[in-house]
């Protein structure tokens, strides 16, 4: 029996409702993977994720796997056994950084902040004389809190840094250069607004020149991915994986629709969004969880209120209006609620929509 379709209003933590343009592009014709207008395609797409990224990296490109590939490949790629990562830690993705580099060897060296609050890149400056990696998470989904890397980038000194930048990228402005990120991956569902499957990835010369020589990874192994994009290596495309080409053809739409918007009006679409929401709830008399002056637009935390029973208010919300928010994460499950609003969804009646559900859900 052909079960309904079911369309939602994804104001969770991710994936978020994609842009219609990146929908539609997935029903296009499929191409080989090796075909010529694939590989221009695949340039293309290089090219837009330089500019989301603020970098002339290069090896630049869309890994084909989710945003936590992303991490995977970051710490794989430039971590040999007893290397130190000093990983500043305010939220879940940095536990997961500190998971993910544990099990390539690392000696991990973490700078734990309270959650809710933001990295402090004197602490992580502090933590150790001469660490391989620094890493932190730019735009901390689990708490809804945004980070100063530029500031981790200023005490970097020689060691290589690693960016999550999977909720922050195409949100917000992200300087990889200008900040000096030498690793940095994303994802496609948050504000990209392209489905999840791909992984925007970005390594510096000089990240890629102290690389690990044989990482445990085969799939995730930079020197091999080379040549699995032109362009990142002057030669001519070679079969590495089959590339994902209808998620690329997805992403490709995406990253235009956001690049003929223009990057400052998409960075002011979210803010706007974010600061009305914020608003909004904290007149409806909620209190916010992440610290004031560091909070993401494009990712509300709020604390649920001592009388409301939060895995209710979010099953109201779904069946009622078909909108998704997200709850919190670890000991603060059952205590936060995570509102995103990315991509498309960054938008005054979203806003509209999701404070008066929410008033209605709650009262
Ligand atoms: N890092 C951050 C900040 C995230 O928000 C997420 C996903 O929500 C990830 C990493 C992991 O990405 P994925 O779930 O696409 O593997």
């Amino acid at each position: 029996m052909t079960q309904p379709v079911l369309q939602r209003q994804l104001f969770g933590p991710g994936p978020s409702n994609p842009y219609p343009e990146a929908t539609a592009a997935l029903g296009l014709p499929l191409l080989g993977h090796l075909d010529p207008a694939f590989i221009a395609r695949m340039d293309r797409v290089c090219d837009s994720l330089r500019t989301l990224w603020g970098t002339s990296n290069a090896r630049t490109l869309p890994l084909s796997a989710t945003g936590s590939a992303g991490m995977e490949a970051a710490f794989v790629n430039t971590i040999n056994p007893g290397d130190v990562a000093v990983i500043a830690v305010n939220g879940l993705f940095g536990e997961r950084m500190c998971e993910v580099a544990s099990r390539v060897g690392a000696e991990v060296v973490r700078v734990d902040h309270e959650y809710g609050t933001p990295i402090d890149a004197q602490r992580v400056a502090e933590a150790h004389p001469n660490p391989t990696v620094i890493a932190g998470v730019h735009a901390e989904t689990s708490t809804g809190v945004l980070s100063d890397i530029a500031a981790l980038g200023a005490i970097k000194g020689d060691a290589l840094l690693i960016t999550d930048a999977v909720t922050s990228i195409g949100g917000m402005p992200v300087l990889a250069d200008e900040w000096g990120i030498d690793v940095g991956y994303a994802g496609t569902q948050k504000c990209i607004g392209v489905a999840p499957g791909l992984a925007p990835f970005t390594i510096s010369d000089r990240a890629f020149e102290r690389r690990v020589q044989k990482p445990q990874s085969w799939y995730l192994d930079l020197g091999l991915l080379g040549g699995y994009t032109t362009g990142s290596t002057g030669g001519g495309r070679t079969y590495h994986h089959t590339a994902p080409v209808a998620m690329v053809a997805s992403l490709e739409a995406g990253l235009e629709r956001i690049l003929s918007e223009g990057l400052d009006t998409v960075t002011t679409r979210h803010q706007a969004a974010g600061t009305a929401l914020q608003n909004g709830l904290q007149e409806m008399g909620l209190e916010l969880f992440a610290a004031e002056g560091h909070r993401l637009p494009q990712l509300t935390t709020v604390k649920v209120p001592q009388s409301v029973d939060s895995a209710k208010v979010r099953g109201y919300l779904l069946e009622r209006f078909n909108i998704e928010i997200g709850g919190g994460v670890g000991q603060y499950a059952n205590t936060v609620w995570r509102i995103g609003l990315m991509g498309p969804n960054a938008n005054p009646s979203s806003v509209a929509l999701l404070l008066a559900a929410l008033k209605e859900a709650i009262d």
